[in-house]
């Protein structure tokens, strides 16, 4: 058995794991991500690889992180939540610290590589997943592997154009996919039933500080579990979304299946279940085609730690 690590890159903390050939993490190691990135965050990394190099063999590295990665899989060419990174050639300065090969992949692509190989999508060769959380994340694995594009910006499903001059979106467009179908999305269809007739809205609010503002994911969650009808309508308007959107994906590259990750997703068949019903309501050429199948994701937070670790595997 031969063991590489995952660093996950998040916005609040760096999670390390040594991982073995059959995606299982026998051990982990946590910081918190320097908030001035840069050098620091690079250090940080480092750190935390070391930390686990310590009492395990290793033989390489993998990095995820959010962000746009060069299609060589050495540079973090933009990343728009972190400080002072972009244009980094982290493969160089980790490897110089560490003295182990280093390979980055984008956050998204990391989990659908995880759920491919060791999770929802195992024996699935044509696959897309989405990363349903505060946006939209993509993965896209054919034929087996994961497909990164020319220029390390393939499987932004959160930024196709879904309604024309739409919500403005983090990206600078209007119209994102992510502004209709992900949590903040689910969020924003809550708010919006709820300032049309607050009064129906008194035992979703009275789960937060019973305000609109300070209405949460979990709390919508919680309140769909229990049957709130506000809670449940916020889930099916994301479900359509989400389901219209999933249609047309399907259009250009048929996969056999849908991975549903993210943490909207631990609402499972709350969302799942409108989201299949939009996607046989708007696939095109209806009823003429096999449908693919919608699935939820099984690793969780894990994914693109394990992801990354067995890409790292030469
Ligand atoms: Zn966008």
């Amino acid at each position: 058995m031969t063991y590489t690590i995952g660093i996950d890159v998040g916005g609040t903390k760096v999670l390390g794991g040594v991982v073995d050939e059959n995606g299982k993490i026998i051990a982990t190691a946590r910081k918190d991500t320097p908030r001035q990135g840069g050098r620091a965050l690079t250090q940080t990394i480092a750190d935390t690889a070391i930390e686990l190099m310590s009492e395990h063999t290793i033989t390489s590295i993998g990095v995820s992180a959010a962000g746009f990665v060069s299609s060589d899989r050495k540079t973090m060419l933009a990343t728009p939540n972190i400080a002072d990174w972009n244009g980094v050639n982290l493969d160089a300065e980790l490897s110089a610290l560490i003295g182990l090969p280093v390979v980055i992949e984008n956050d998204a692509n990391a989990a659908a590589w995880g759920e491919a190989k060791f999770g929802a999508g195992r024996n699935q060769n044509h696959m897309m997943m989405l990363t349903v959380g505060t946006g939209i994340g993509g993965g896209i694995v054919l034929n087996g592997e994961l497909f990164r594009g020319a220029f390390g910006i393939a499987a932004e499903f959160g930024h196709l154009r879904v309604v024309p001059d739409g919500h403005l979106c983090g990206c600078g467009a209007r119209g994102c996919f992510e502004q209709y179908a992900s949590g903040n999305a689910l969020l924003r269809h809550a708010r919006e039933a709820i300032s049309a007739s607050p009064e129906i809205a008194r035992n979703l609010l009275s789960r937060g500080d019973g305000t609109i503002a300070g209405l949460t994911g979990q709390a919508i969650t919680d309140a769909a579990r229990e049957g709130d009808p506000v809670a449940l309508a916020a889930f099916n308007t994301t479900g359509q979304w989400l389901g219209a959107g999933i249609a047309s994906l399907s259009v250009l590259l048929d996969p056999s299946c849908f991975i549903i990750g993210g943490g909207v997703i631990d609402a499972g068949e709350i969302l799942l279940k409108p989201t299949r019903e939009s996607l046989e309501r708007t696939m095109p050429f209806a009823g003429k085609h096999p449908y693919p199948t919608l699935i939820a994701a099984e690793l969780g937070n894990d994914a693109g730690l394990v992801g990354v670790a067995d890409l790292a595997r030469v």
